[in-house]
Parts: C-alpha cells; sequence; structure tokens
C-alpha cells in the first residue's frame, strides 16, 4: 500500500510515521491503547484524503506480508530479550487446524504455523503469542539459568513446567511493558546452576512441543 502514515494523539497532534522503521502492527495497538490512533492516508482519488480506517482494516493495512513475519518477530524480541543460543524460525504457511507452533530442540527450530485450515491467516499478534510461547520452550532449553531455575526446576515428561511458565509470563510482561514505552533492563542476572536434565541425546527430533497439547490450560 502506497500510503503516508499518522500517529494521531488523544491531544490531536500528529506525527508522520515512518512504515520502514516501525512495527506498524504494534504502534496501532499501542496508539488505541492511549486514546489515540494510527491512520493511513491513501494517495490519489479525492485529494489525498486522509482515510481514518476502522479497527479491524487498520488491522488488516497493518498486517505485514507473511515473509516480513519472521524478521519482524525477531526484531520484536531483541527489543525485550537477548537469546544467548541462537534459534532458527519457520513462519509455516501450511494450514492446521489445532496446531499453532512447536519448537523443535535439536534443530533450535521455532516453528510457527500462520495459517488456520478454516479461518485463513491467523492475525498478527495471535501468531506473536505462538511464537513467544515456542520461544519460551527454547529459553527454558537453551538458558534455564536465565531465569534463575534453581528453584523452579523443568520436570521430565513435564510438557509445560512451572519454568516455562516463568519464562512465558517474563516475556509478555517485557513485551506489554515495551508496548506502553516503560524501560526494562534486557539483562536477567544470571545465575549459573548446573544444566537441567536434558533430552538432547534424544535421536529423533519430534517438536518437544505442539502447542497447545490435547488438556494444556493454554
Ligand atoms: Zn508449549
Amino acid at each position: 500500500m502506497n500510503a503516508r502514515y499518522w500517529l494521531v494523539l488523544p491531544n490531536g497532534s500528529q506525527q508522520l510515521i515512518d512504515p520502514t522503521r516501525f512495527d506498524l502492527a504494534a504502534m496501532a495497538v499501542r496508539a488505541r491503547r492511549l486514546g489515540g490512533s494510527l491512520v493511513a492516508e491513501v494517495p490519489g482519488e479525492t485529494a489525498d484524503r486522509r482515510l481514518v480506517l476502522p479497527d479491524a482494516a487498520v488491522r488488516q493495512a497493518f498486517e505485514p506480508p507473511i515473509q516480513a513475519v519472521g524478521p519482524l518477530f525477531r526484531n520484536r524480541l531483541e527489543q525485550i530479550f537477548n537469546c544467548r543460543v541462537e534459534f532458527s524460525l519457520d513462519i509455516a504457511t501450511r494450514a492446521t487446524s489445532r496446531v499453532l507452533g512447536g519448537y523443535y530442540r535439536r534443530r533450535r527450530l521455532v516453528r510457527v504455523y500462520s495459517h488456520d485450515r478454516e479461518t485463513g491467516r491467523r492475525p498478527l499478534e495471535e501468531l506473536f503469542d505462538t511464537f513467544l510461547h515456542e520461544v519460551a520452550h527454547h529459553l527454558e532449553y537453551t538458558e534455564p539459568s536465565s531465569f534463575q531455575a534453581r528453584a523452579c526446576q523443568r520436570k521430565r515428561g513435564q510438557m509445560h513446567s512451572p519454568l516455562f511458565w516463568r519464562i512465558l509470563s517474563e516475556l509478555k510482561q517485557r513485551w506489554e511493558k515495551s508496548q506502553r514505552g516503560q524501560s526494562f533492563s534486557l539483562q536477567i542476572e544470571v545465575e549459573e546452576t548446573e544444566f537441567f536434565e536434558s533430552e538432547a541425546l534424544d535421536p529423533t527430533d519430534e517438536p518437544a512441543s505442539l502447542f497447545p497439547p490435547e488438556g494444556d490450560p493454554v
């Protein structure tokens, strides 16, 4: 879309937004939360009249193309957490009905399924939610000590341990804070503990998690 984007604040002031420099989808959500809005000015037709798009249209207008979703999510993550171990990210467009994502430990692969078999492409924020969920599995696996795991051990065979929920809630809180413009430290005080029992030797690389698994309170 060849449009110009304006951030309109509750007091009426407006700011031109460079769409290559900002995460428009996140900004639209943030603007609404503050009582403002993000509007698109579409050139042409009636003398460059500014269109204020309704909520659903705004969301659609700011949904990036699928190829941009992965880089966008990595960029968001960088704002809230420095991963000590790299992971691969696959935004898979194969339509699924129940499974939203998975984490493959041996390959350090985070996979997010972007399309629902019935409703088509899943909304961006829902995909981001799945992304954070799978990243939490990655962090639980690769750097449990970042989250002071001693008091919060992972248990074998339990897909979502107390440690997992702690990591996920930390990530979500940070993302929300960053959306409200609050600052926080990217570093977590690292406490070296013995590495938790590892299932890395498992020769099959079945997903460590399918999200959401049967009967899991996600
Ligand atoms: Zn999971």
